[in-house]
């Protein structure tokens, strides 16, 4: 399988991947914080009036207390101890059957005269309370509501107060004030389950109470200097500095609670909406990873497909490509013969031409020879026959004087010239003569019989003639043995002629040996003369060469023999010797059952 490299589109995917995830985290939080906010407004819906029932659960104690006698009492006289002490043992059962935090009476300058944690340490019993605004508010005759840090306790408490009047009857100036305290870290507590930040803020947006221990006392956001002073005034946190939470605040829900401004919020859950938006993430992550996967499990089986049919293509393009391939070898292979053919008729055509150019040229050949033999007779015979006229002519006139024997001696002359005229023309016999029969003939007696022909001449010349054992050789060749013997007695007397003109120190012989050499009969005709010089090599075989004086050459021995042994398929060649010397060679095709 081949592995793709990254190319810009599979990034661009994975971009898109990573931006679809990130939406889809991004909207999961979203949707989740809208859900929360919404499931926050309900909760607050069902914790506000809970929070405001509690409240005003108390609101009218202070009211009915204002007339009780003892209270009245008290204000009537608050040096008198036994009332006082009375007042804090009515206070105490009262705060205890309420189930409130506190309950105390102030006079009209704020002391505290009677409380109902008279016996604690803390005790507000002679403390001023005038700083606080629920005082004054019920001092001026309409109940005070607030909430705050005790400075005596250092307890948070919701305070109510309301105006006692020394005749409770008929209302008259007030004469001092009485004030429930009542706690709400009930509430706290409660929330503490809540995994969400649950707050109390006042009208300044101070948060006075929370689920967040460290968001009391923080402000939703930065206190103006109004605020700021206020606070410091009333002692209403005693005292603490209240730093802003960080801003932006995210999300809340929100919802009004009791007469003082305050604001139950509540703050949905980071952890909750993160999960939430992880989990979205997460799923789209999974949607993503499967469709990728169908994508690819898709696109691998496009792809095998497309091979399949890629390759099918290949294979039949192949098969094109050979059908192709096969068909132009085989024109070419057409061609080629074609060609071939042509060449053949044309290698026909010349052969055909050159057999006949051959034709013409021994025609051709034959005719200059004939012309040169013609010039060479004429010449030849001439002088005789121009011998033999002036002989004739000479003969009549010495018969016309009367002298018959000088006649008789010119006839005698034209005798002779007549005789030298026969023996040309009857060398020039061996040309007209037709070829005779091809028959077998012993070499070896041909040789014998041509040396014996000719040893009288050797002799009277003092050249030696040997023959060595030729006579116990038996090679038989196809030829004409008369035609074979004229050849070699032309040879041999060549030899004779050449040795014989050499000095007499020199040494004076012709040898003959016969052999067998590659499918032929060999006669070699050697002797002890000057050689053929180079001149003379090239005209050796033509009609009419001689270096001979006029006489004693015709020039017609060597051409003649020549002629005769190609007549029967044979060779004559001529070389000289390294010891000096000339070697002429006869070559004649070995009978056919010879081995
Ligand atoms: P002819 O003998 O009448 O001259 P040939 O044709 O037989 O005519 O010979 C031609 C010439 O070849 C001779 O004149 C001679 O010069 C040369 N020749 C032939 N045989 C020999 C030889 N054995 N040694 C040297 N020269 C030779």
């Amino acid at each position: 399988m081949r592995t793709k490299p990254h190319t810009p589109l599979t990034s661009l995917a994975i971009i898109a991947a990573l931006l679809l995830v990130a939406g889809a985290y991004a909207l999961g939080a979203l949707r989740a914080r809208a859900d929360l906010l919404e499931q926050g407004g309900r909760q607050l819906e069902l914790m506000a009036p809970d929070l405001q029932s509690a409240i005003d659960k108390y609101e009218t104690l202070p009211f009915v207390l204002g007339f009780q006698p003892d209270l009245a009492e008290a204000i009537a006289h608050p040096g008198d101890a036994a009332i006082i002490a009375r007042l804090n043992r009515t206070l105490q059962t009262i705060q205890r059957q309420s189930q409130v935090g506190a309950i105390y009476l102030m006079d009209r300058s704020g002391l505290t005269l009677g409380s109902s944690n008279w016996d604690q340490p803390t005790t507000f019993v002679g403390k001023n309370f005038s700083y606080r605004p629920y005082f004054s508010e019920a001092q001026r005759g309409r109940p005070g509501l607030f909430y705050g840090i005790g400075t005596a306790t250092a307890e948070a408490g919701y305070f109510i107060a309301q105006p006692v009047y020394r005749d409770s009857t008929d209302g008259g100036p007030v004469a001092g004030v009485v004030a429930v305290k009542i706690s709400l870290a009930d509430f706290e507590q409660t929330w503490r389950s809540s995994e969400h930040t649950i707050a109390l803020a006042d009208r300044h947006g101070v948060i006075f109470l929370s689920n967040q221990p460290d968001w009391r006392y923080r402000s939703l956001r930065p206190l103006d200097k109004g605020a700021q002073q206020e606070l410091a005034q009333t002692q209403q946190y005693a005292g603490q500095h209240i730093a802003s939470l960080p801003q932006p605040l995210p999300e809340y829900a929100v919802r009004p609670v009791g007469k003082l401004g305050w604001q139950l919020m509540l703050f949905p859950s980071q952890v909750r909406v993160q999960r939430a938006a992880l989990l979205s993430a997460a799923g789209m992550a999974l949607l993503l990873a499967c469709g990728g996967a169908l994508w690819w499990a898709l696109h691998q089986r496009r792809r095998r497909l497309e091979e399949q049919k890629e390759s099918r293509a290949a294979l039949r393009q192949a098969a094109r490509d050979l059908e192709l391939r096969i068909a132009e070898r085989t024109a070419q292979l057409q061609a080629t013969n074609s060609d071939l053919e042509g060449k053949y008729a044309k290698l026909q055509q010349t052969e055909h031409m050159l057999r006949t150019t051959q034709n013409e040229l021994v025609q051709a050949g034959k005719l200059a020879m004939l012309g040169q033999m013609a010039a060479g007779i004429t010449h030849e015979l001439n002088q005789p026959l121009a011998a033999i006229r002036a002989f004739a002519d000479n003969a009549r006139t010495f018969l016309a004087r009367g002298r018959p024997e000088q006649a008789d001696a010119n006839l005698g002359h034209i005798s002779d010239a007549s005789a030298r005229m026969g023996a040309i023309i009857s060398q020039l016999k061996g040309f007209a003569r037709k070829d005779e029969a091809i028959t077998q003939v012993n070499l070896a007696r041909s040789v014998q019989a041509s040396a014996l022909l000719v040893d009288n001449d050797f002799k009277r010349r003092g050249v030696a003639l040997e023959t060595g054992d030729i006579g116990g050789n038996s090679i038989t060749v196809a030829g004409d043995a008369v035609r074979i013997e004229q050849v070699l007695i032309n040879l041999l007397r060549n030899a004779l002629d050449a040795v014989a003109g050499m000095e007499e120190s020199h040494p004076r012989a012709v040898t003959v040996t016969l052999a067998r050499a590659d499918g032929w009969a060999e006669v070699r005709i050697s002797d002890t003369g000057p050689g053929i010089p180079e001149q003379v090599a090239a005209h050796l075989f033509e009609p009419f060469y001689t270096t001979k004086p006029s006489g004693q050459g015709l020039g017609l021995g060597l051409a003649i023999s020549s002629s005769i042994v190609q007549a029967m398929n044979g060779q004559l060649a001529a070389q000289n010797l390294p010891q000096g010397g000339a070697q002429f060679i006869l070559r004649l095709p070995l009978q056919a059952n010879e081995p």
